[in-house]
């Protein structure tokens, strides 16, 4: 289990950019929390930090108290499921899985133990032998996010998870996920533009535009009290 704490993180990219400005806050350790904003507004810019796939201009980053910025991203202990959850083609959805344990060479009746048991949380034994190709937009991304979970992450990062996905699976997908964090207890920040996602399925939301922290708060307290115009508009709060 895990808090994560961002104190001050700022990125400037190479061409100037400022990206995300002296980002702080902190995620409770087993919290499911919410980074909301409109496109380009620098989300996955901060979760790139955090899991170490980018470097913080300024600002630290840390776990239980233990500042993170210079670990490298497989010595972080945290998973991320993409937006764009590429499965590998060519292999089953038990090998796609089992894929981050291999690289880490855990041993083999590990893996199988493991991918079983994650494979029964997300529902999808019966379709261990399958290809990626015969499944469903649902179960593709529950397999995205069976390779994710399938190390034990301490800290678990999903950046616009839903958004291939048409409505109808949007829903269902938000409802197991919602399932997901309370089975687990995992220690999450989901990242989204869409408003319902961050009203529904988070403890706290964070609102964020043009790479500034707006407010943070529950949702109930960010739709009473929003702290501006923008938060207002975001939350849909009565004028
Ligand atoms: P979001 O995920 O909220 O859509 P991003 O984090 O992808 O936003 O991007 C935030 C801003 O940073 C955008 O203006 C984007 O163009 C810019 N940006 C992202 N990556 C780079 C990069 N490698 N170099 C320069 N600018 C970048
Ligand atoms: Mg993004």
């Amino acid at each position: 289990m895990a808090s994560v704490e961002l104190d001050k993180v700022t990125k400037q990219f190479s061409d100037g950019t400022v990206a995300i400005k002296d980002a702080s806050f902190t995620i409770a350790d087993g919290e499911f929390f919410i980074l909301v904003g409109p496109s380009g507004c620098g989300k996955s810019t901060l979760l790139h930090m955090i899991v170490g796939l980018e470097e913080t201009s300024s600002g630290e980053i840390r776990v239980n108290g233990q500042m993170i910025n210079h670990l490298d991203p497989k010595d972080r202990n945290m998973a991320l499921v993409f937006q764009s959850y590429a499965l590998y083609p060519h292999m089953s959805v038990r090998e796609n899985i089992a894929f981050p344990l291999i690289m880490a060479k855990v041993s083999k009746p590990e893996i199988i133990r493991r991918v079983e048991e994650t494979a029964a949380i997300l529902e999808l034994s019966l379709l261990l032998d399958s290809k990626p190709r015969i499944l469903s937009g649902g179960q593709r991304q529950r397999v995205a996010i069976g390779r994710a979970i399938v190390r034990n992450p301490e800290v678990f990062l999903l950046d616009e998870p839903l958004s291939n996905l048409d409505a109808r699976l949007r829903n269902q997908m938000r409802i197991e996920l919602a399932r997901l964090h309370k089975r687990l207890g995992t220690t999450t920040l989901y990242v989204t533009h869409d408003q319902t996602e961050a009203m529904t399925l988070g403890d706290r939301l964070a609102i964020l535009n043009k790479g500034v922290i707006q407010q943070i708060g529950t949702p109930f307290e960010l739709y009473q009290q929003p702290c501006n115009l923008f938060v207002a508009g975001f939350m849909g709060s009565p004028a």
